[in-house]
């Protein structure tokens, strides 16, 4: 079976990940540990390539063979080079190909498959075969010649491709939006040269591109230019590509630190901020423009995601949520963000989403607690939602006027040992005996992931209703230690349910037995009535106090034994009653007030 893996084919920087038991990960680079490639290839006059780091060492000494952001040729032809080649150090032909210092044409598609060669190579030793799919990512605004020039670097790479899906939608999986029906999303993505905004709507797991904007000669580079101007004003005579490699040295730790220390001169994040205001104003006028564009204003967005090295400049960020008025999603990686998302895509294609947070499944299983401390399932572990079930419960106690609806989590058989989720009390039960009320208990989840607990009684009509999110502060390993505690105490888990399942048994058992006694009790000879007792008795300190259920049993079975005159004249009163065919309301009655169907639910507090 093949493996399947996300690439993010970046103007700056390309990377891969593959989902490995359920989580999205980074696959680095084995040697240094890096998850970022730089999008840089050199091409030696002796027909040696080198691909990332290696060729980025190059770019100041080589600069016509070192072959940098070429992403932007990718899919032009003749009447793009005049645009394409501004500001490249090499030099390019009319049809925006590659051209070396020896007069040799290098395609586009070509470039860009020595970087997805490296990067297939990277994922083929750490998933341990070659035989990989590839999910690769394009901005959102690419048309189809440049779909097209994405999926012939595959070709040329050996590399199989799977799907080609927009960035902003692999950014959006990542931070889990597709686990909403519907949302409308603002993807803001600022990278090292490029700066691309898209609005999406998500409707029923599709994605839909509503507009995109951007610049794509707008990034993190020009603020480690305006960083370098800066350094010229203090009269630093530098190589420019050094200026610029200190610039953005003191860009990054300006990123976590108020000041720092650039050449010899004391750069503040104010005055740095100052620096790059300008150019972060552009990007928020062309989100608006974005947003117009999509006809919505920011009271239309349902979610910020943030993308791109970029983003992580404290100033960035602020302006951008201003902007929209709402936190962004920053809870993933914005340089790794869209490469999780398309390894999330990828493990979609490849069917393998059944147990994890991330799609339309329950991770854990869902229920209620009954009587005795058991967890009655609902909803099992791994049902696709949405879903709903109904179960039907009922009082444990005459009497009983209120019911507690605890909502647990977890596989374990004893309601303690899961996770509390919501307690409910279902008040103004009419008072009856135990086991006659019907108390219907139903759970829903949305596609959200959403669960709506909803409790009625059926003859009151009283109601109760309560709505949590199960997913919520739970982490994929939460979900894995769970499933295997319960393995672990599989053993204990089976005795104590089995206590729990007896105690309920027998508990509604003496209530039946009360019931008959009362009626019956005149009838019985004086040492049945005594024998009785006595080993209701012994069966009481048994459900108290013995700690197994064979105790139970047993006293259970001495019970039985002792009661069978009473269960003897029971039934036959029952059964003359219906032959001569008086109290058949009676009969029924009777054997619905003895249901076991129906579990018995406990009254809050107790
Ligand atoms: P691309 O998508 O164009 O390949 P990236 O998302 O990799 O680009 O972003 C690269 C940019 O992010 C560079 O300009 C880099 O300097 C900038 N960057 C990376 N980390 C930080 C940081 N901690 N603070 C500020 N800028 C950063
Ligand atoms: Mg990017």
């Amino acid at each position: 079976m093949a493996e399947h893996i996300g690439i993010d084919l970046g103007t700056t920087h390309s990377l891969v990940a593959a989902t490995i038991n359920g989580v999205p990960t980074v696959l680095p680079d084995p040697e240094t540990g890096d998850a970022l490639l730089p999008s840089i290839v050199h091409f030696a006059a002796d027909d040696s390539i080198l691909v990332g780091n290696a060729a980025e060492a190059l770019l100041v000494t080589d600069p016509l063979t070192t072959i940098y952001s070429a992403k932007r040729l990718m899919g032009r032809g003749a009447g793009d080079s005049e645009m394409a080649s501004d500001g490249l150090a090499y030099a390019i032909t009319s049809d925006c190909q590659v051209l070396l210092p020896n007069g040799t044409r290098i395609s586009a598609p070509a470039v860009a498959s020595h970087i997805l060669q490296t990067l297939a190579a990277r994922a083929a030793a750490a998933l341990g075969t070659t035989d990989i799919k590839a999910v690769i990512t394009v901005p959102a605004y690419f048309n189809d010649a440049q779909r097209q020039a994405t999926r012939d670097a595959a070709a040329l790479a050996g590399l199989a491709v799977d799907r080609i899906i927009n960035e902003p939608t692999a950014a959006s999986l990542s931070v889990g939006l597709h686990r909403l029906t519907t949302a409308t999303i603002a993807v803001y993505d600022l990278g090292g040269g490029t700066f691309d905004v898209s609005i999406l709507k998500l409707e029923d797991g599709v994605f839909e591109v509503l507009s995109t904007g951007g610049d794509t000669r707008l990034g993190g580079d020009d603020f480690d230019q305006a960083i370098a101007t800066w350094l010229q004003g203090f009269g630093l005579q530098l190589p420019p590509a050094e200026l610029r490699i200190s610039a953005e040295a003191g860009k990054v730790a300006l990123s976590k630190n108020l000041s720092t220390d650039v050449l010899g001169v004391v750069l503040t994040r104010p005055v740095f901020e100052k620096l790059i205001g300008e150019t972060v104003e552009r990007t928020i006028t062309l989100t608006a423009a974005a947003l117009a564009d999509a006809g919505l204003t920011t009271a239309g967005i349902d979610a910020v995601v943030l993308v791109g090295g970029s983003t992580r400049v404290p100033l960035v960020r602020s302006r951008v949520e201003a902007y929209f008025g709402k936190p962004a999603l920053t809870d993933v990686d914005p340089d790794q963000v869209v490469a999780l998302g398309a390894a999330i895509q990828a493990d979609i294609l490849a069917g393998n989403r059944t147990d994890t947070l991330l799609l339309d499944v329950t991770p854990l299983s869902l229920g209620i607690e009954t009587i005795g401390g058991a967890t009655e399932k609902l909803i099992y572990r791994n049902t696709r939602i949405p879903t709903q079930a109904i179960e039907h419960f009922t009082t444990s106690k005459d009497g009983q006027t209120k019911v507690l609806i605890h909502v647990v989590q977890g596989e374990r058989e004893m309601a303690a040992d899961n996770r509390s989720l919501a307690r409910i009390e279902l008040e103004g039960i009419p008072a009856l005996p135990a086991g006659v009320p019907k108390v219907n208990v139903t759970f829903r989840i949305d596609a959200n992931g959403i669960l709506r607990v909803d409790a009625n009684e059926e003859r009151s009509g009283i109601k109760a209703v309560v709505r949590v999110k199960p997913t919520y502060g739970i982490e994929q390993s939460d979900v894995r230690a769970a499933v295997r505690a319960s393995f672990v105490h599989a053993d204990e888990d089976v005795a104590a349910r089995t206590r729990a399942d007896m105690v309920n048994e027998a508990t509604s058992a003496l209530i039946g037995l009360s019931k008959l006694f009362v009626t019956h009790r005149d009838r019985l000879e004086a040492e049945t009535i005594e024998a009785i007792t006595a080993a209701r008795v012994v069966l009481e300190d048994a459900i108290a106090n013995a700690p197994d259920h064979s105790t139970i049993r047993e006293a259970w079975d001495a019970l039985e034994d002792v009661a069978r005159p009473l269960a003897e004249l029971a039934m036959s009163d029952i059964a003359t009653n219906l032959v001569s065919g008086k109290t058949l309301t009676d009969a029924l009655a009777f054997l619905e007030e003895r249901s076991r169907e129906r579990k018995g639910l406990d009254t809050p507090g107790a």
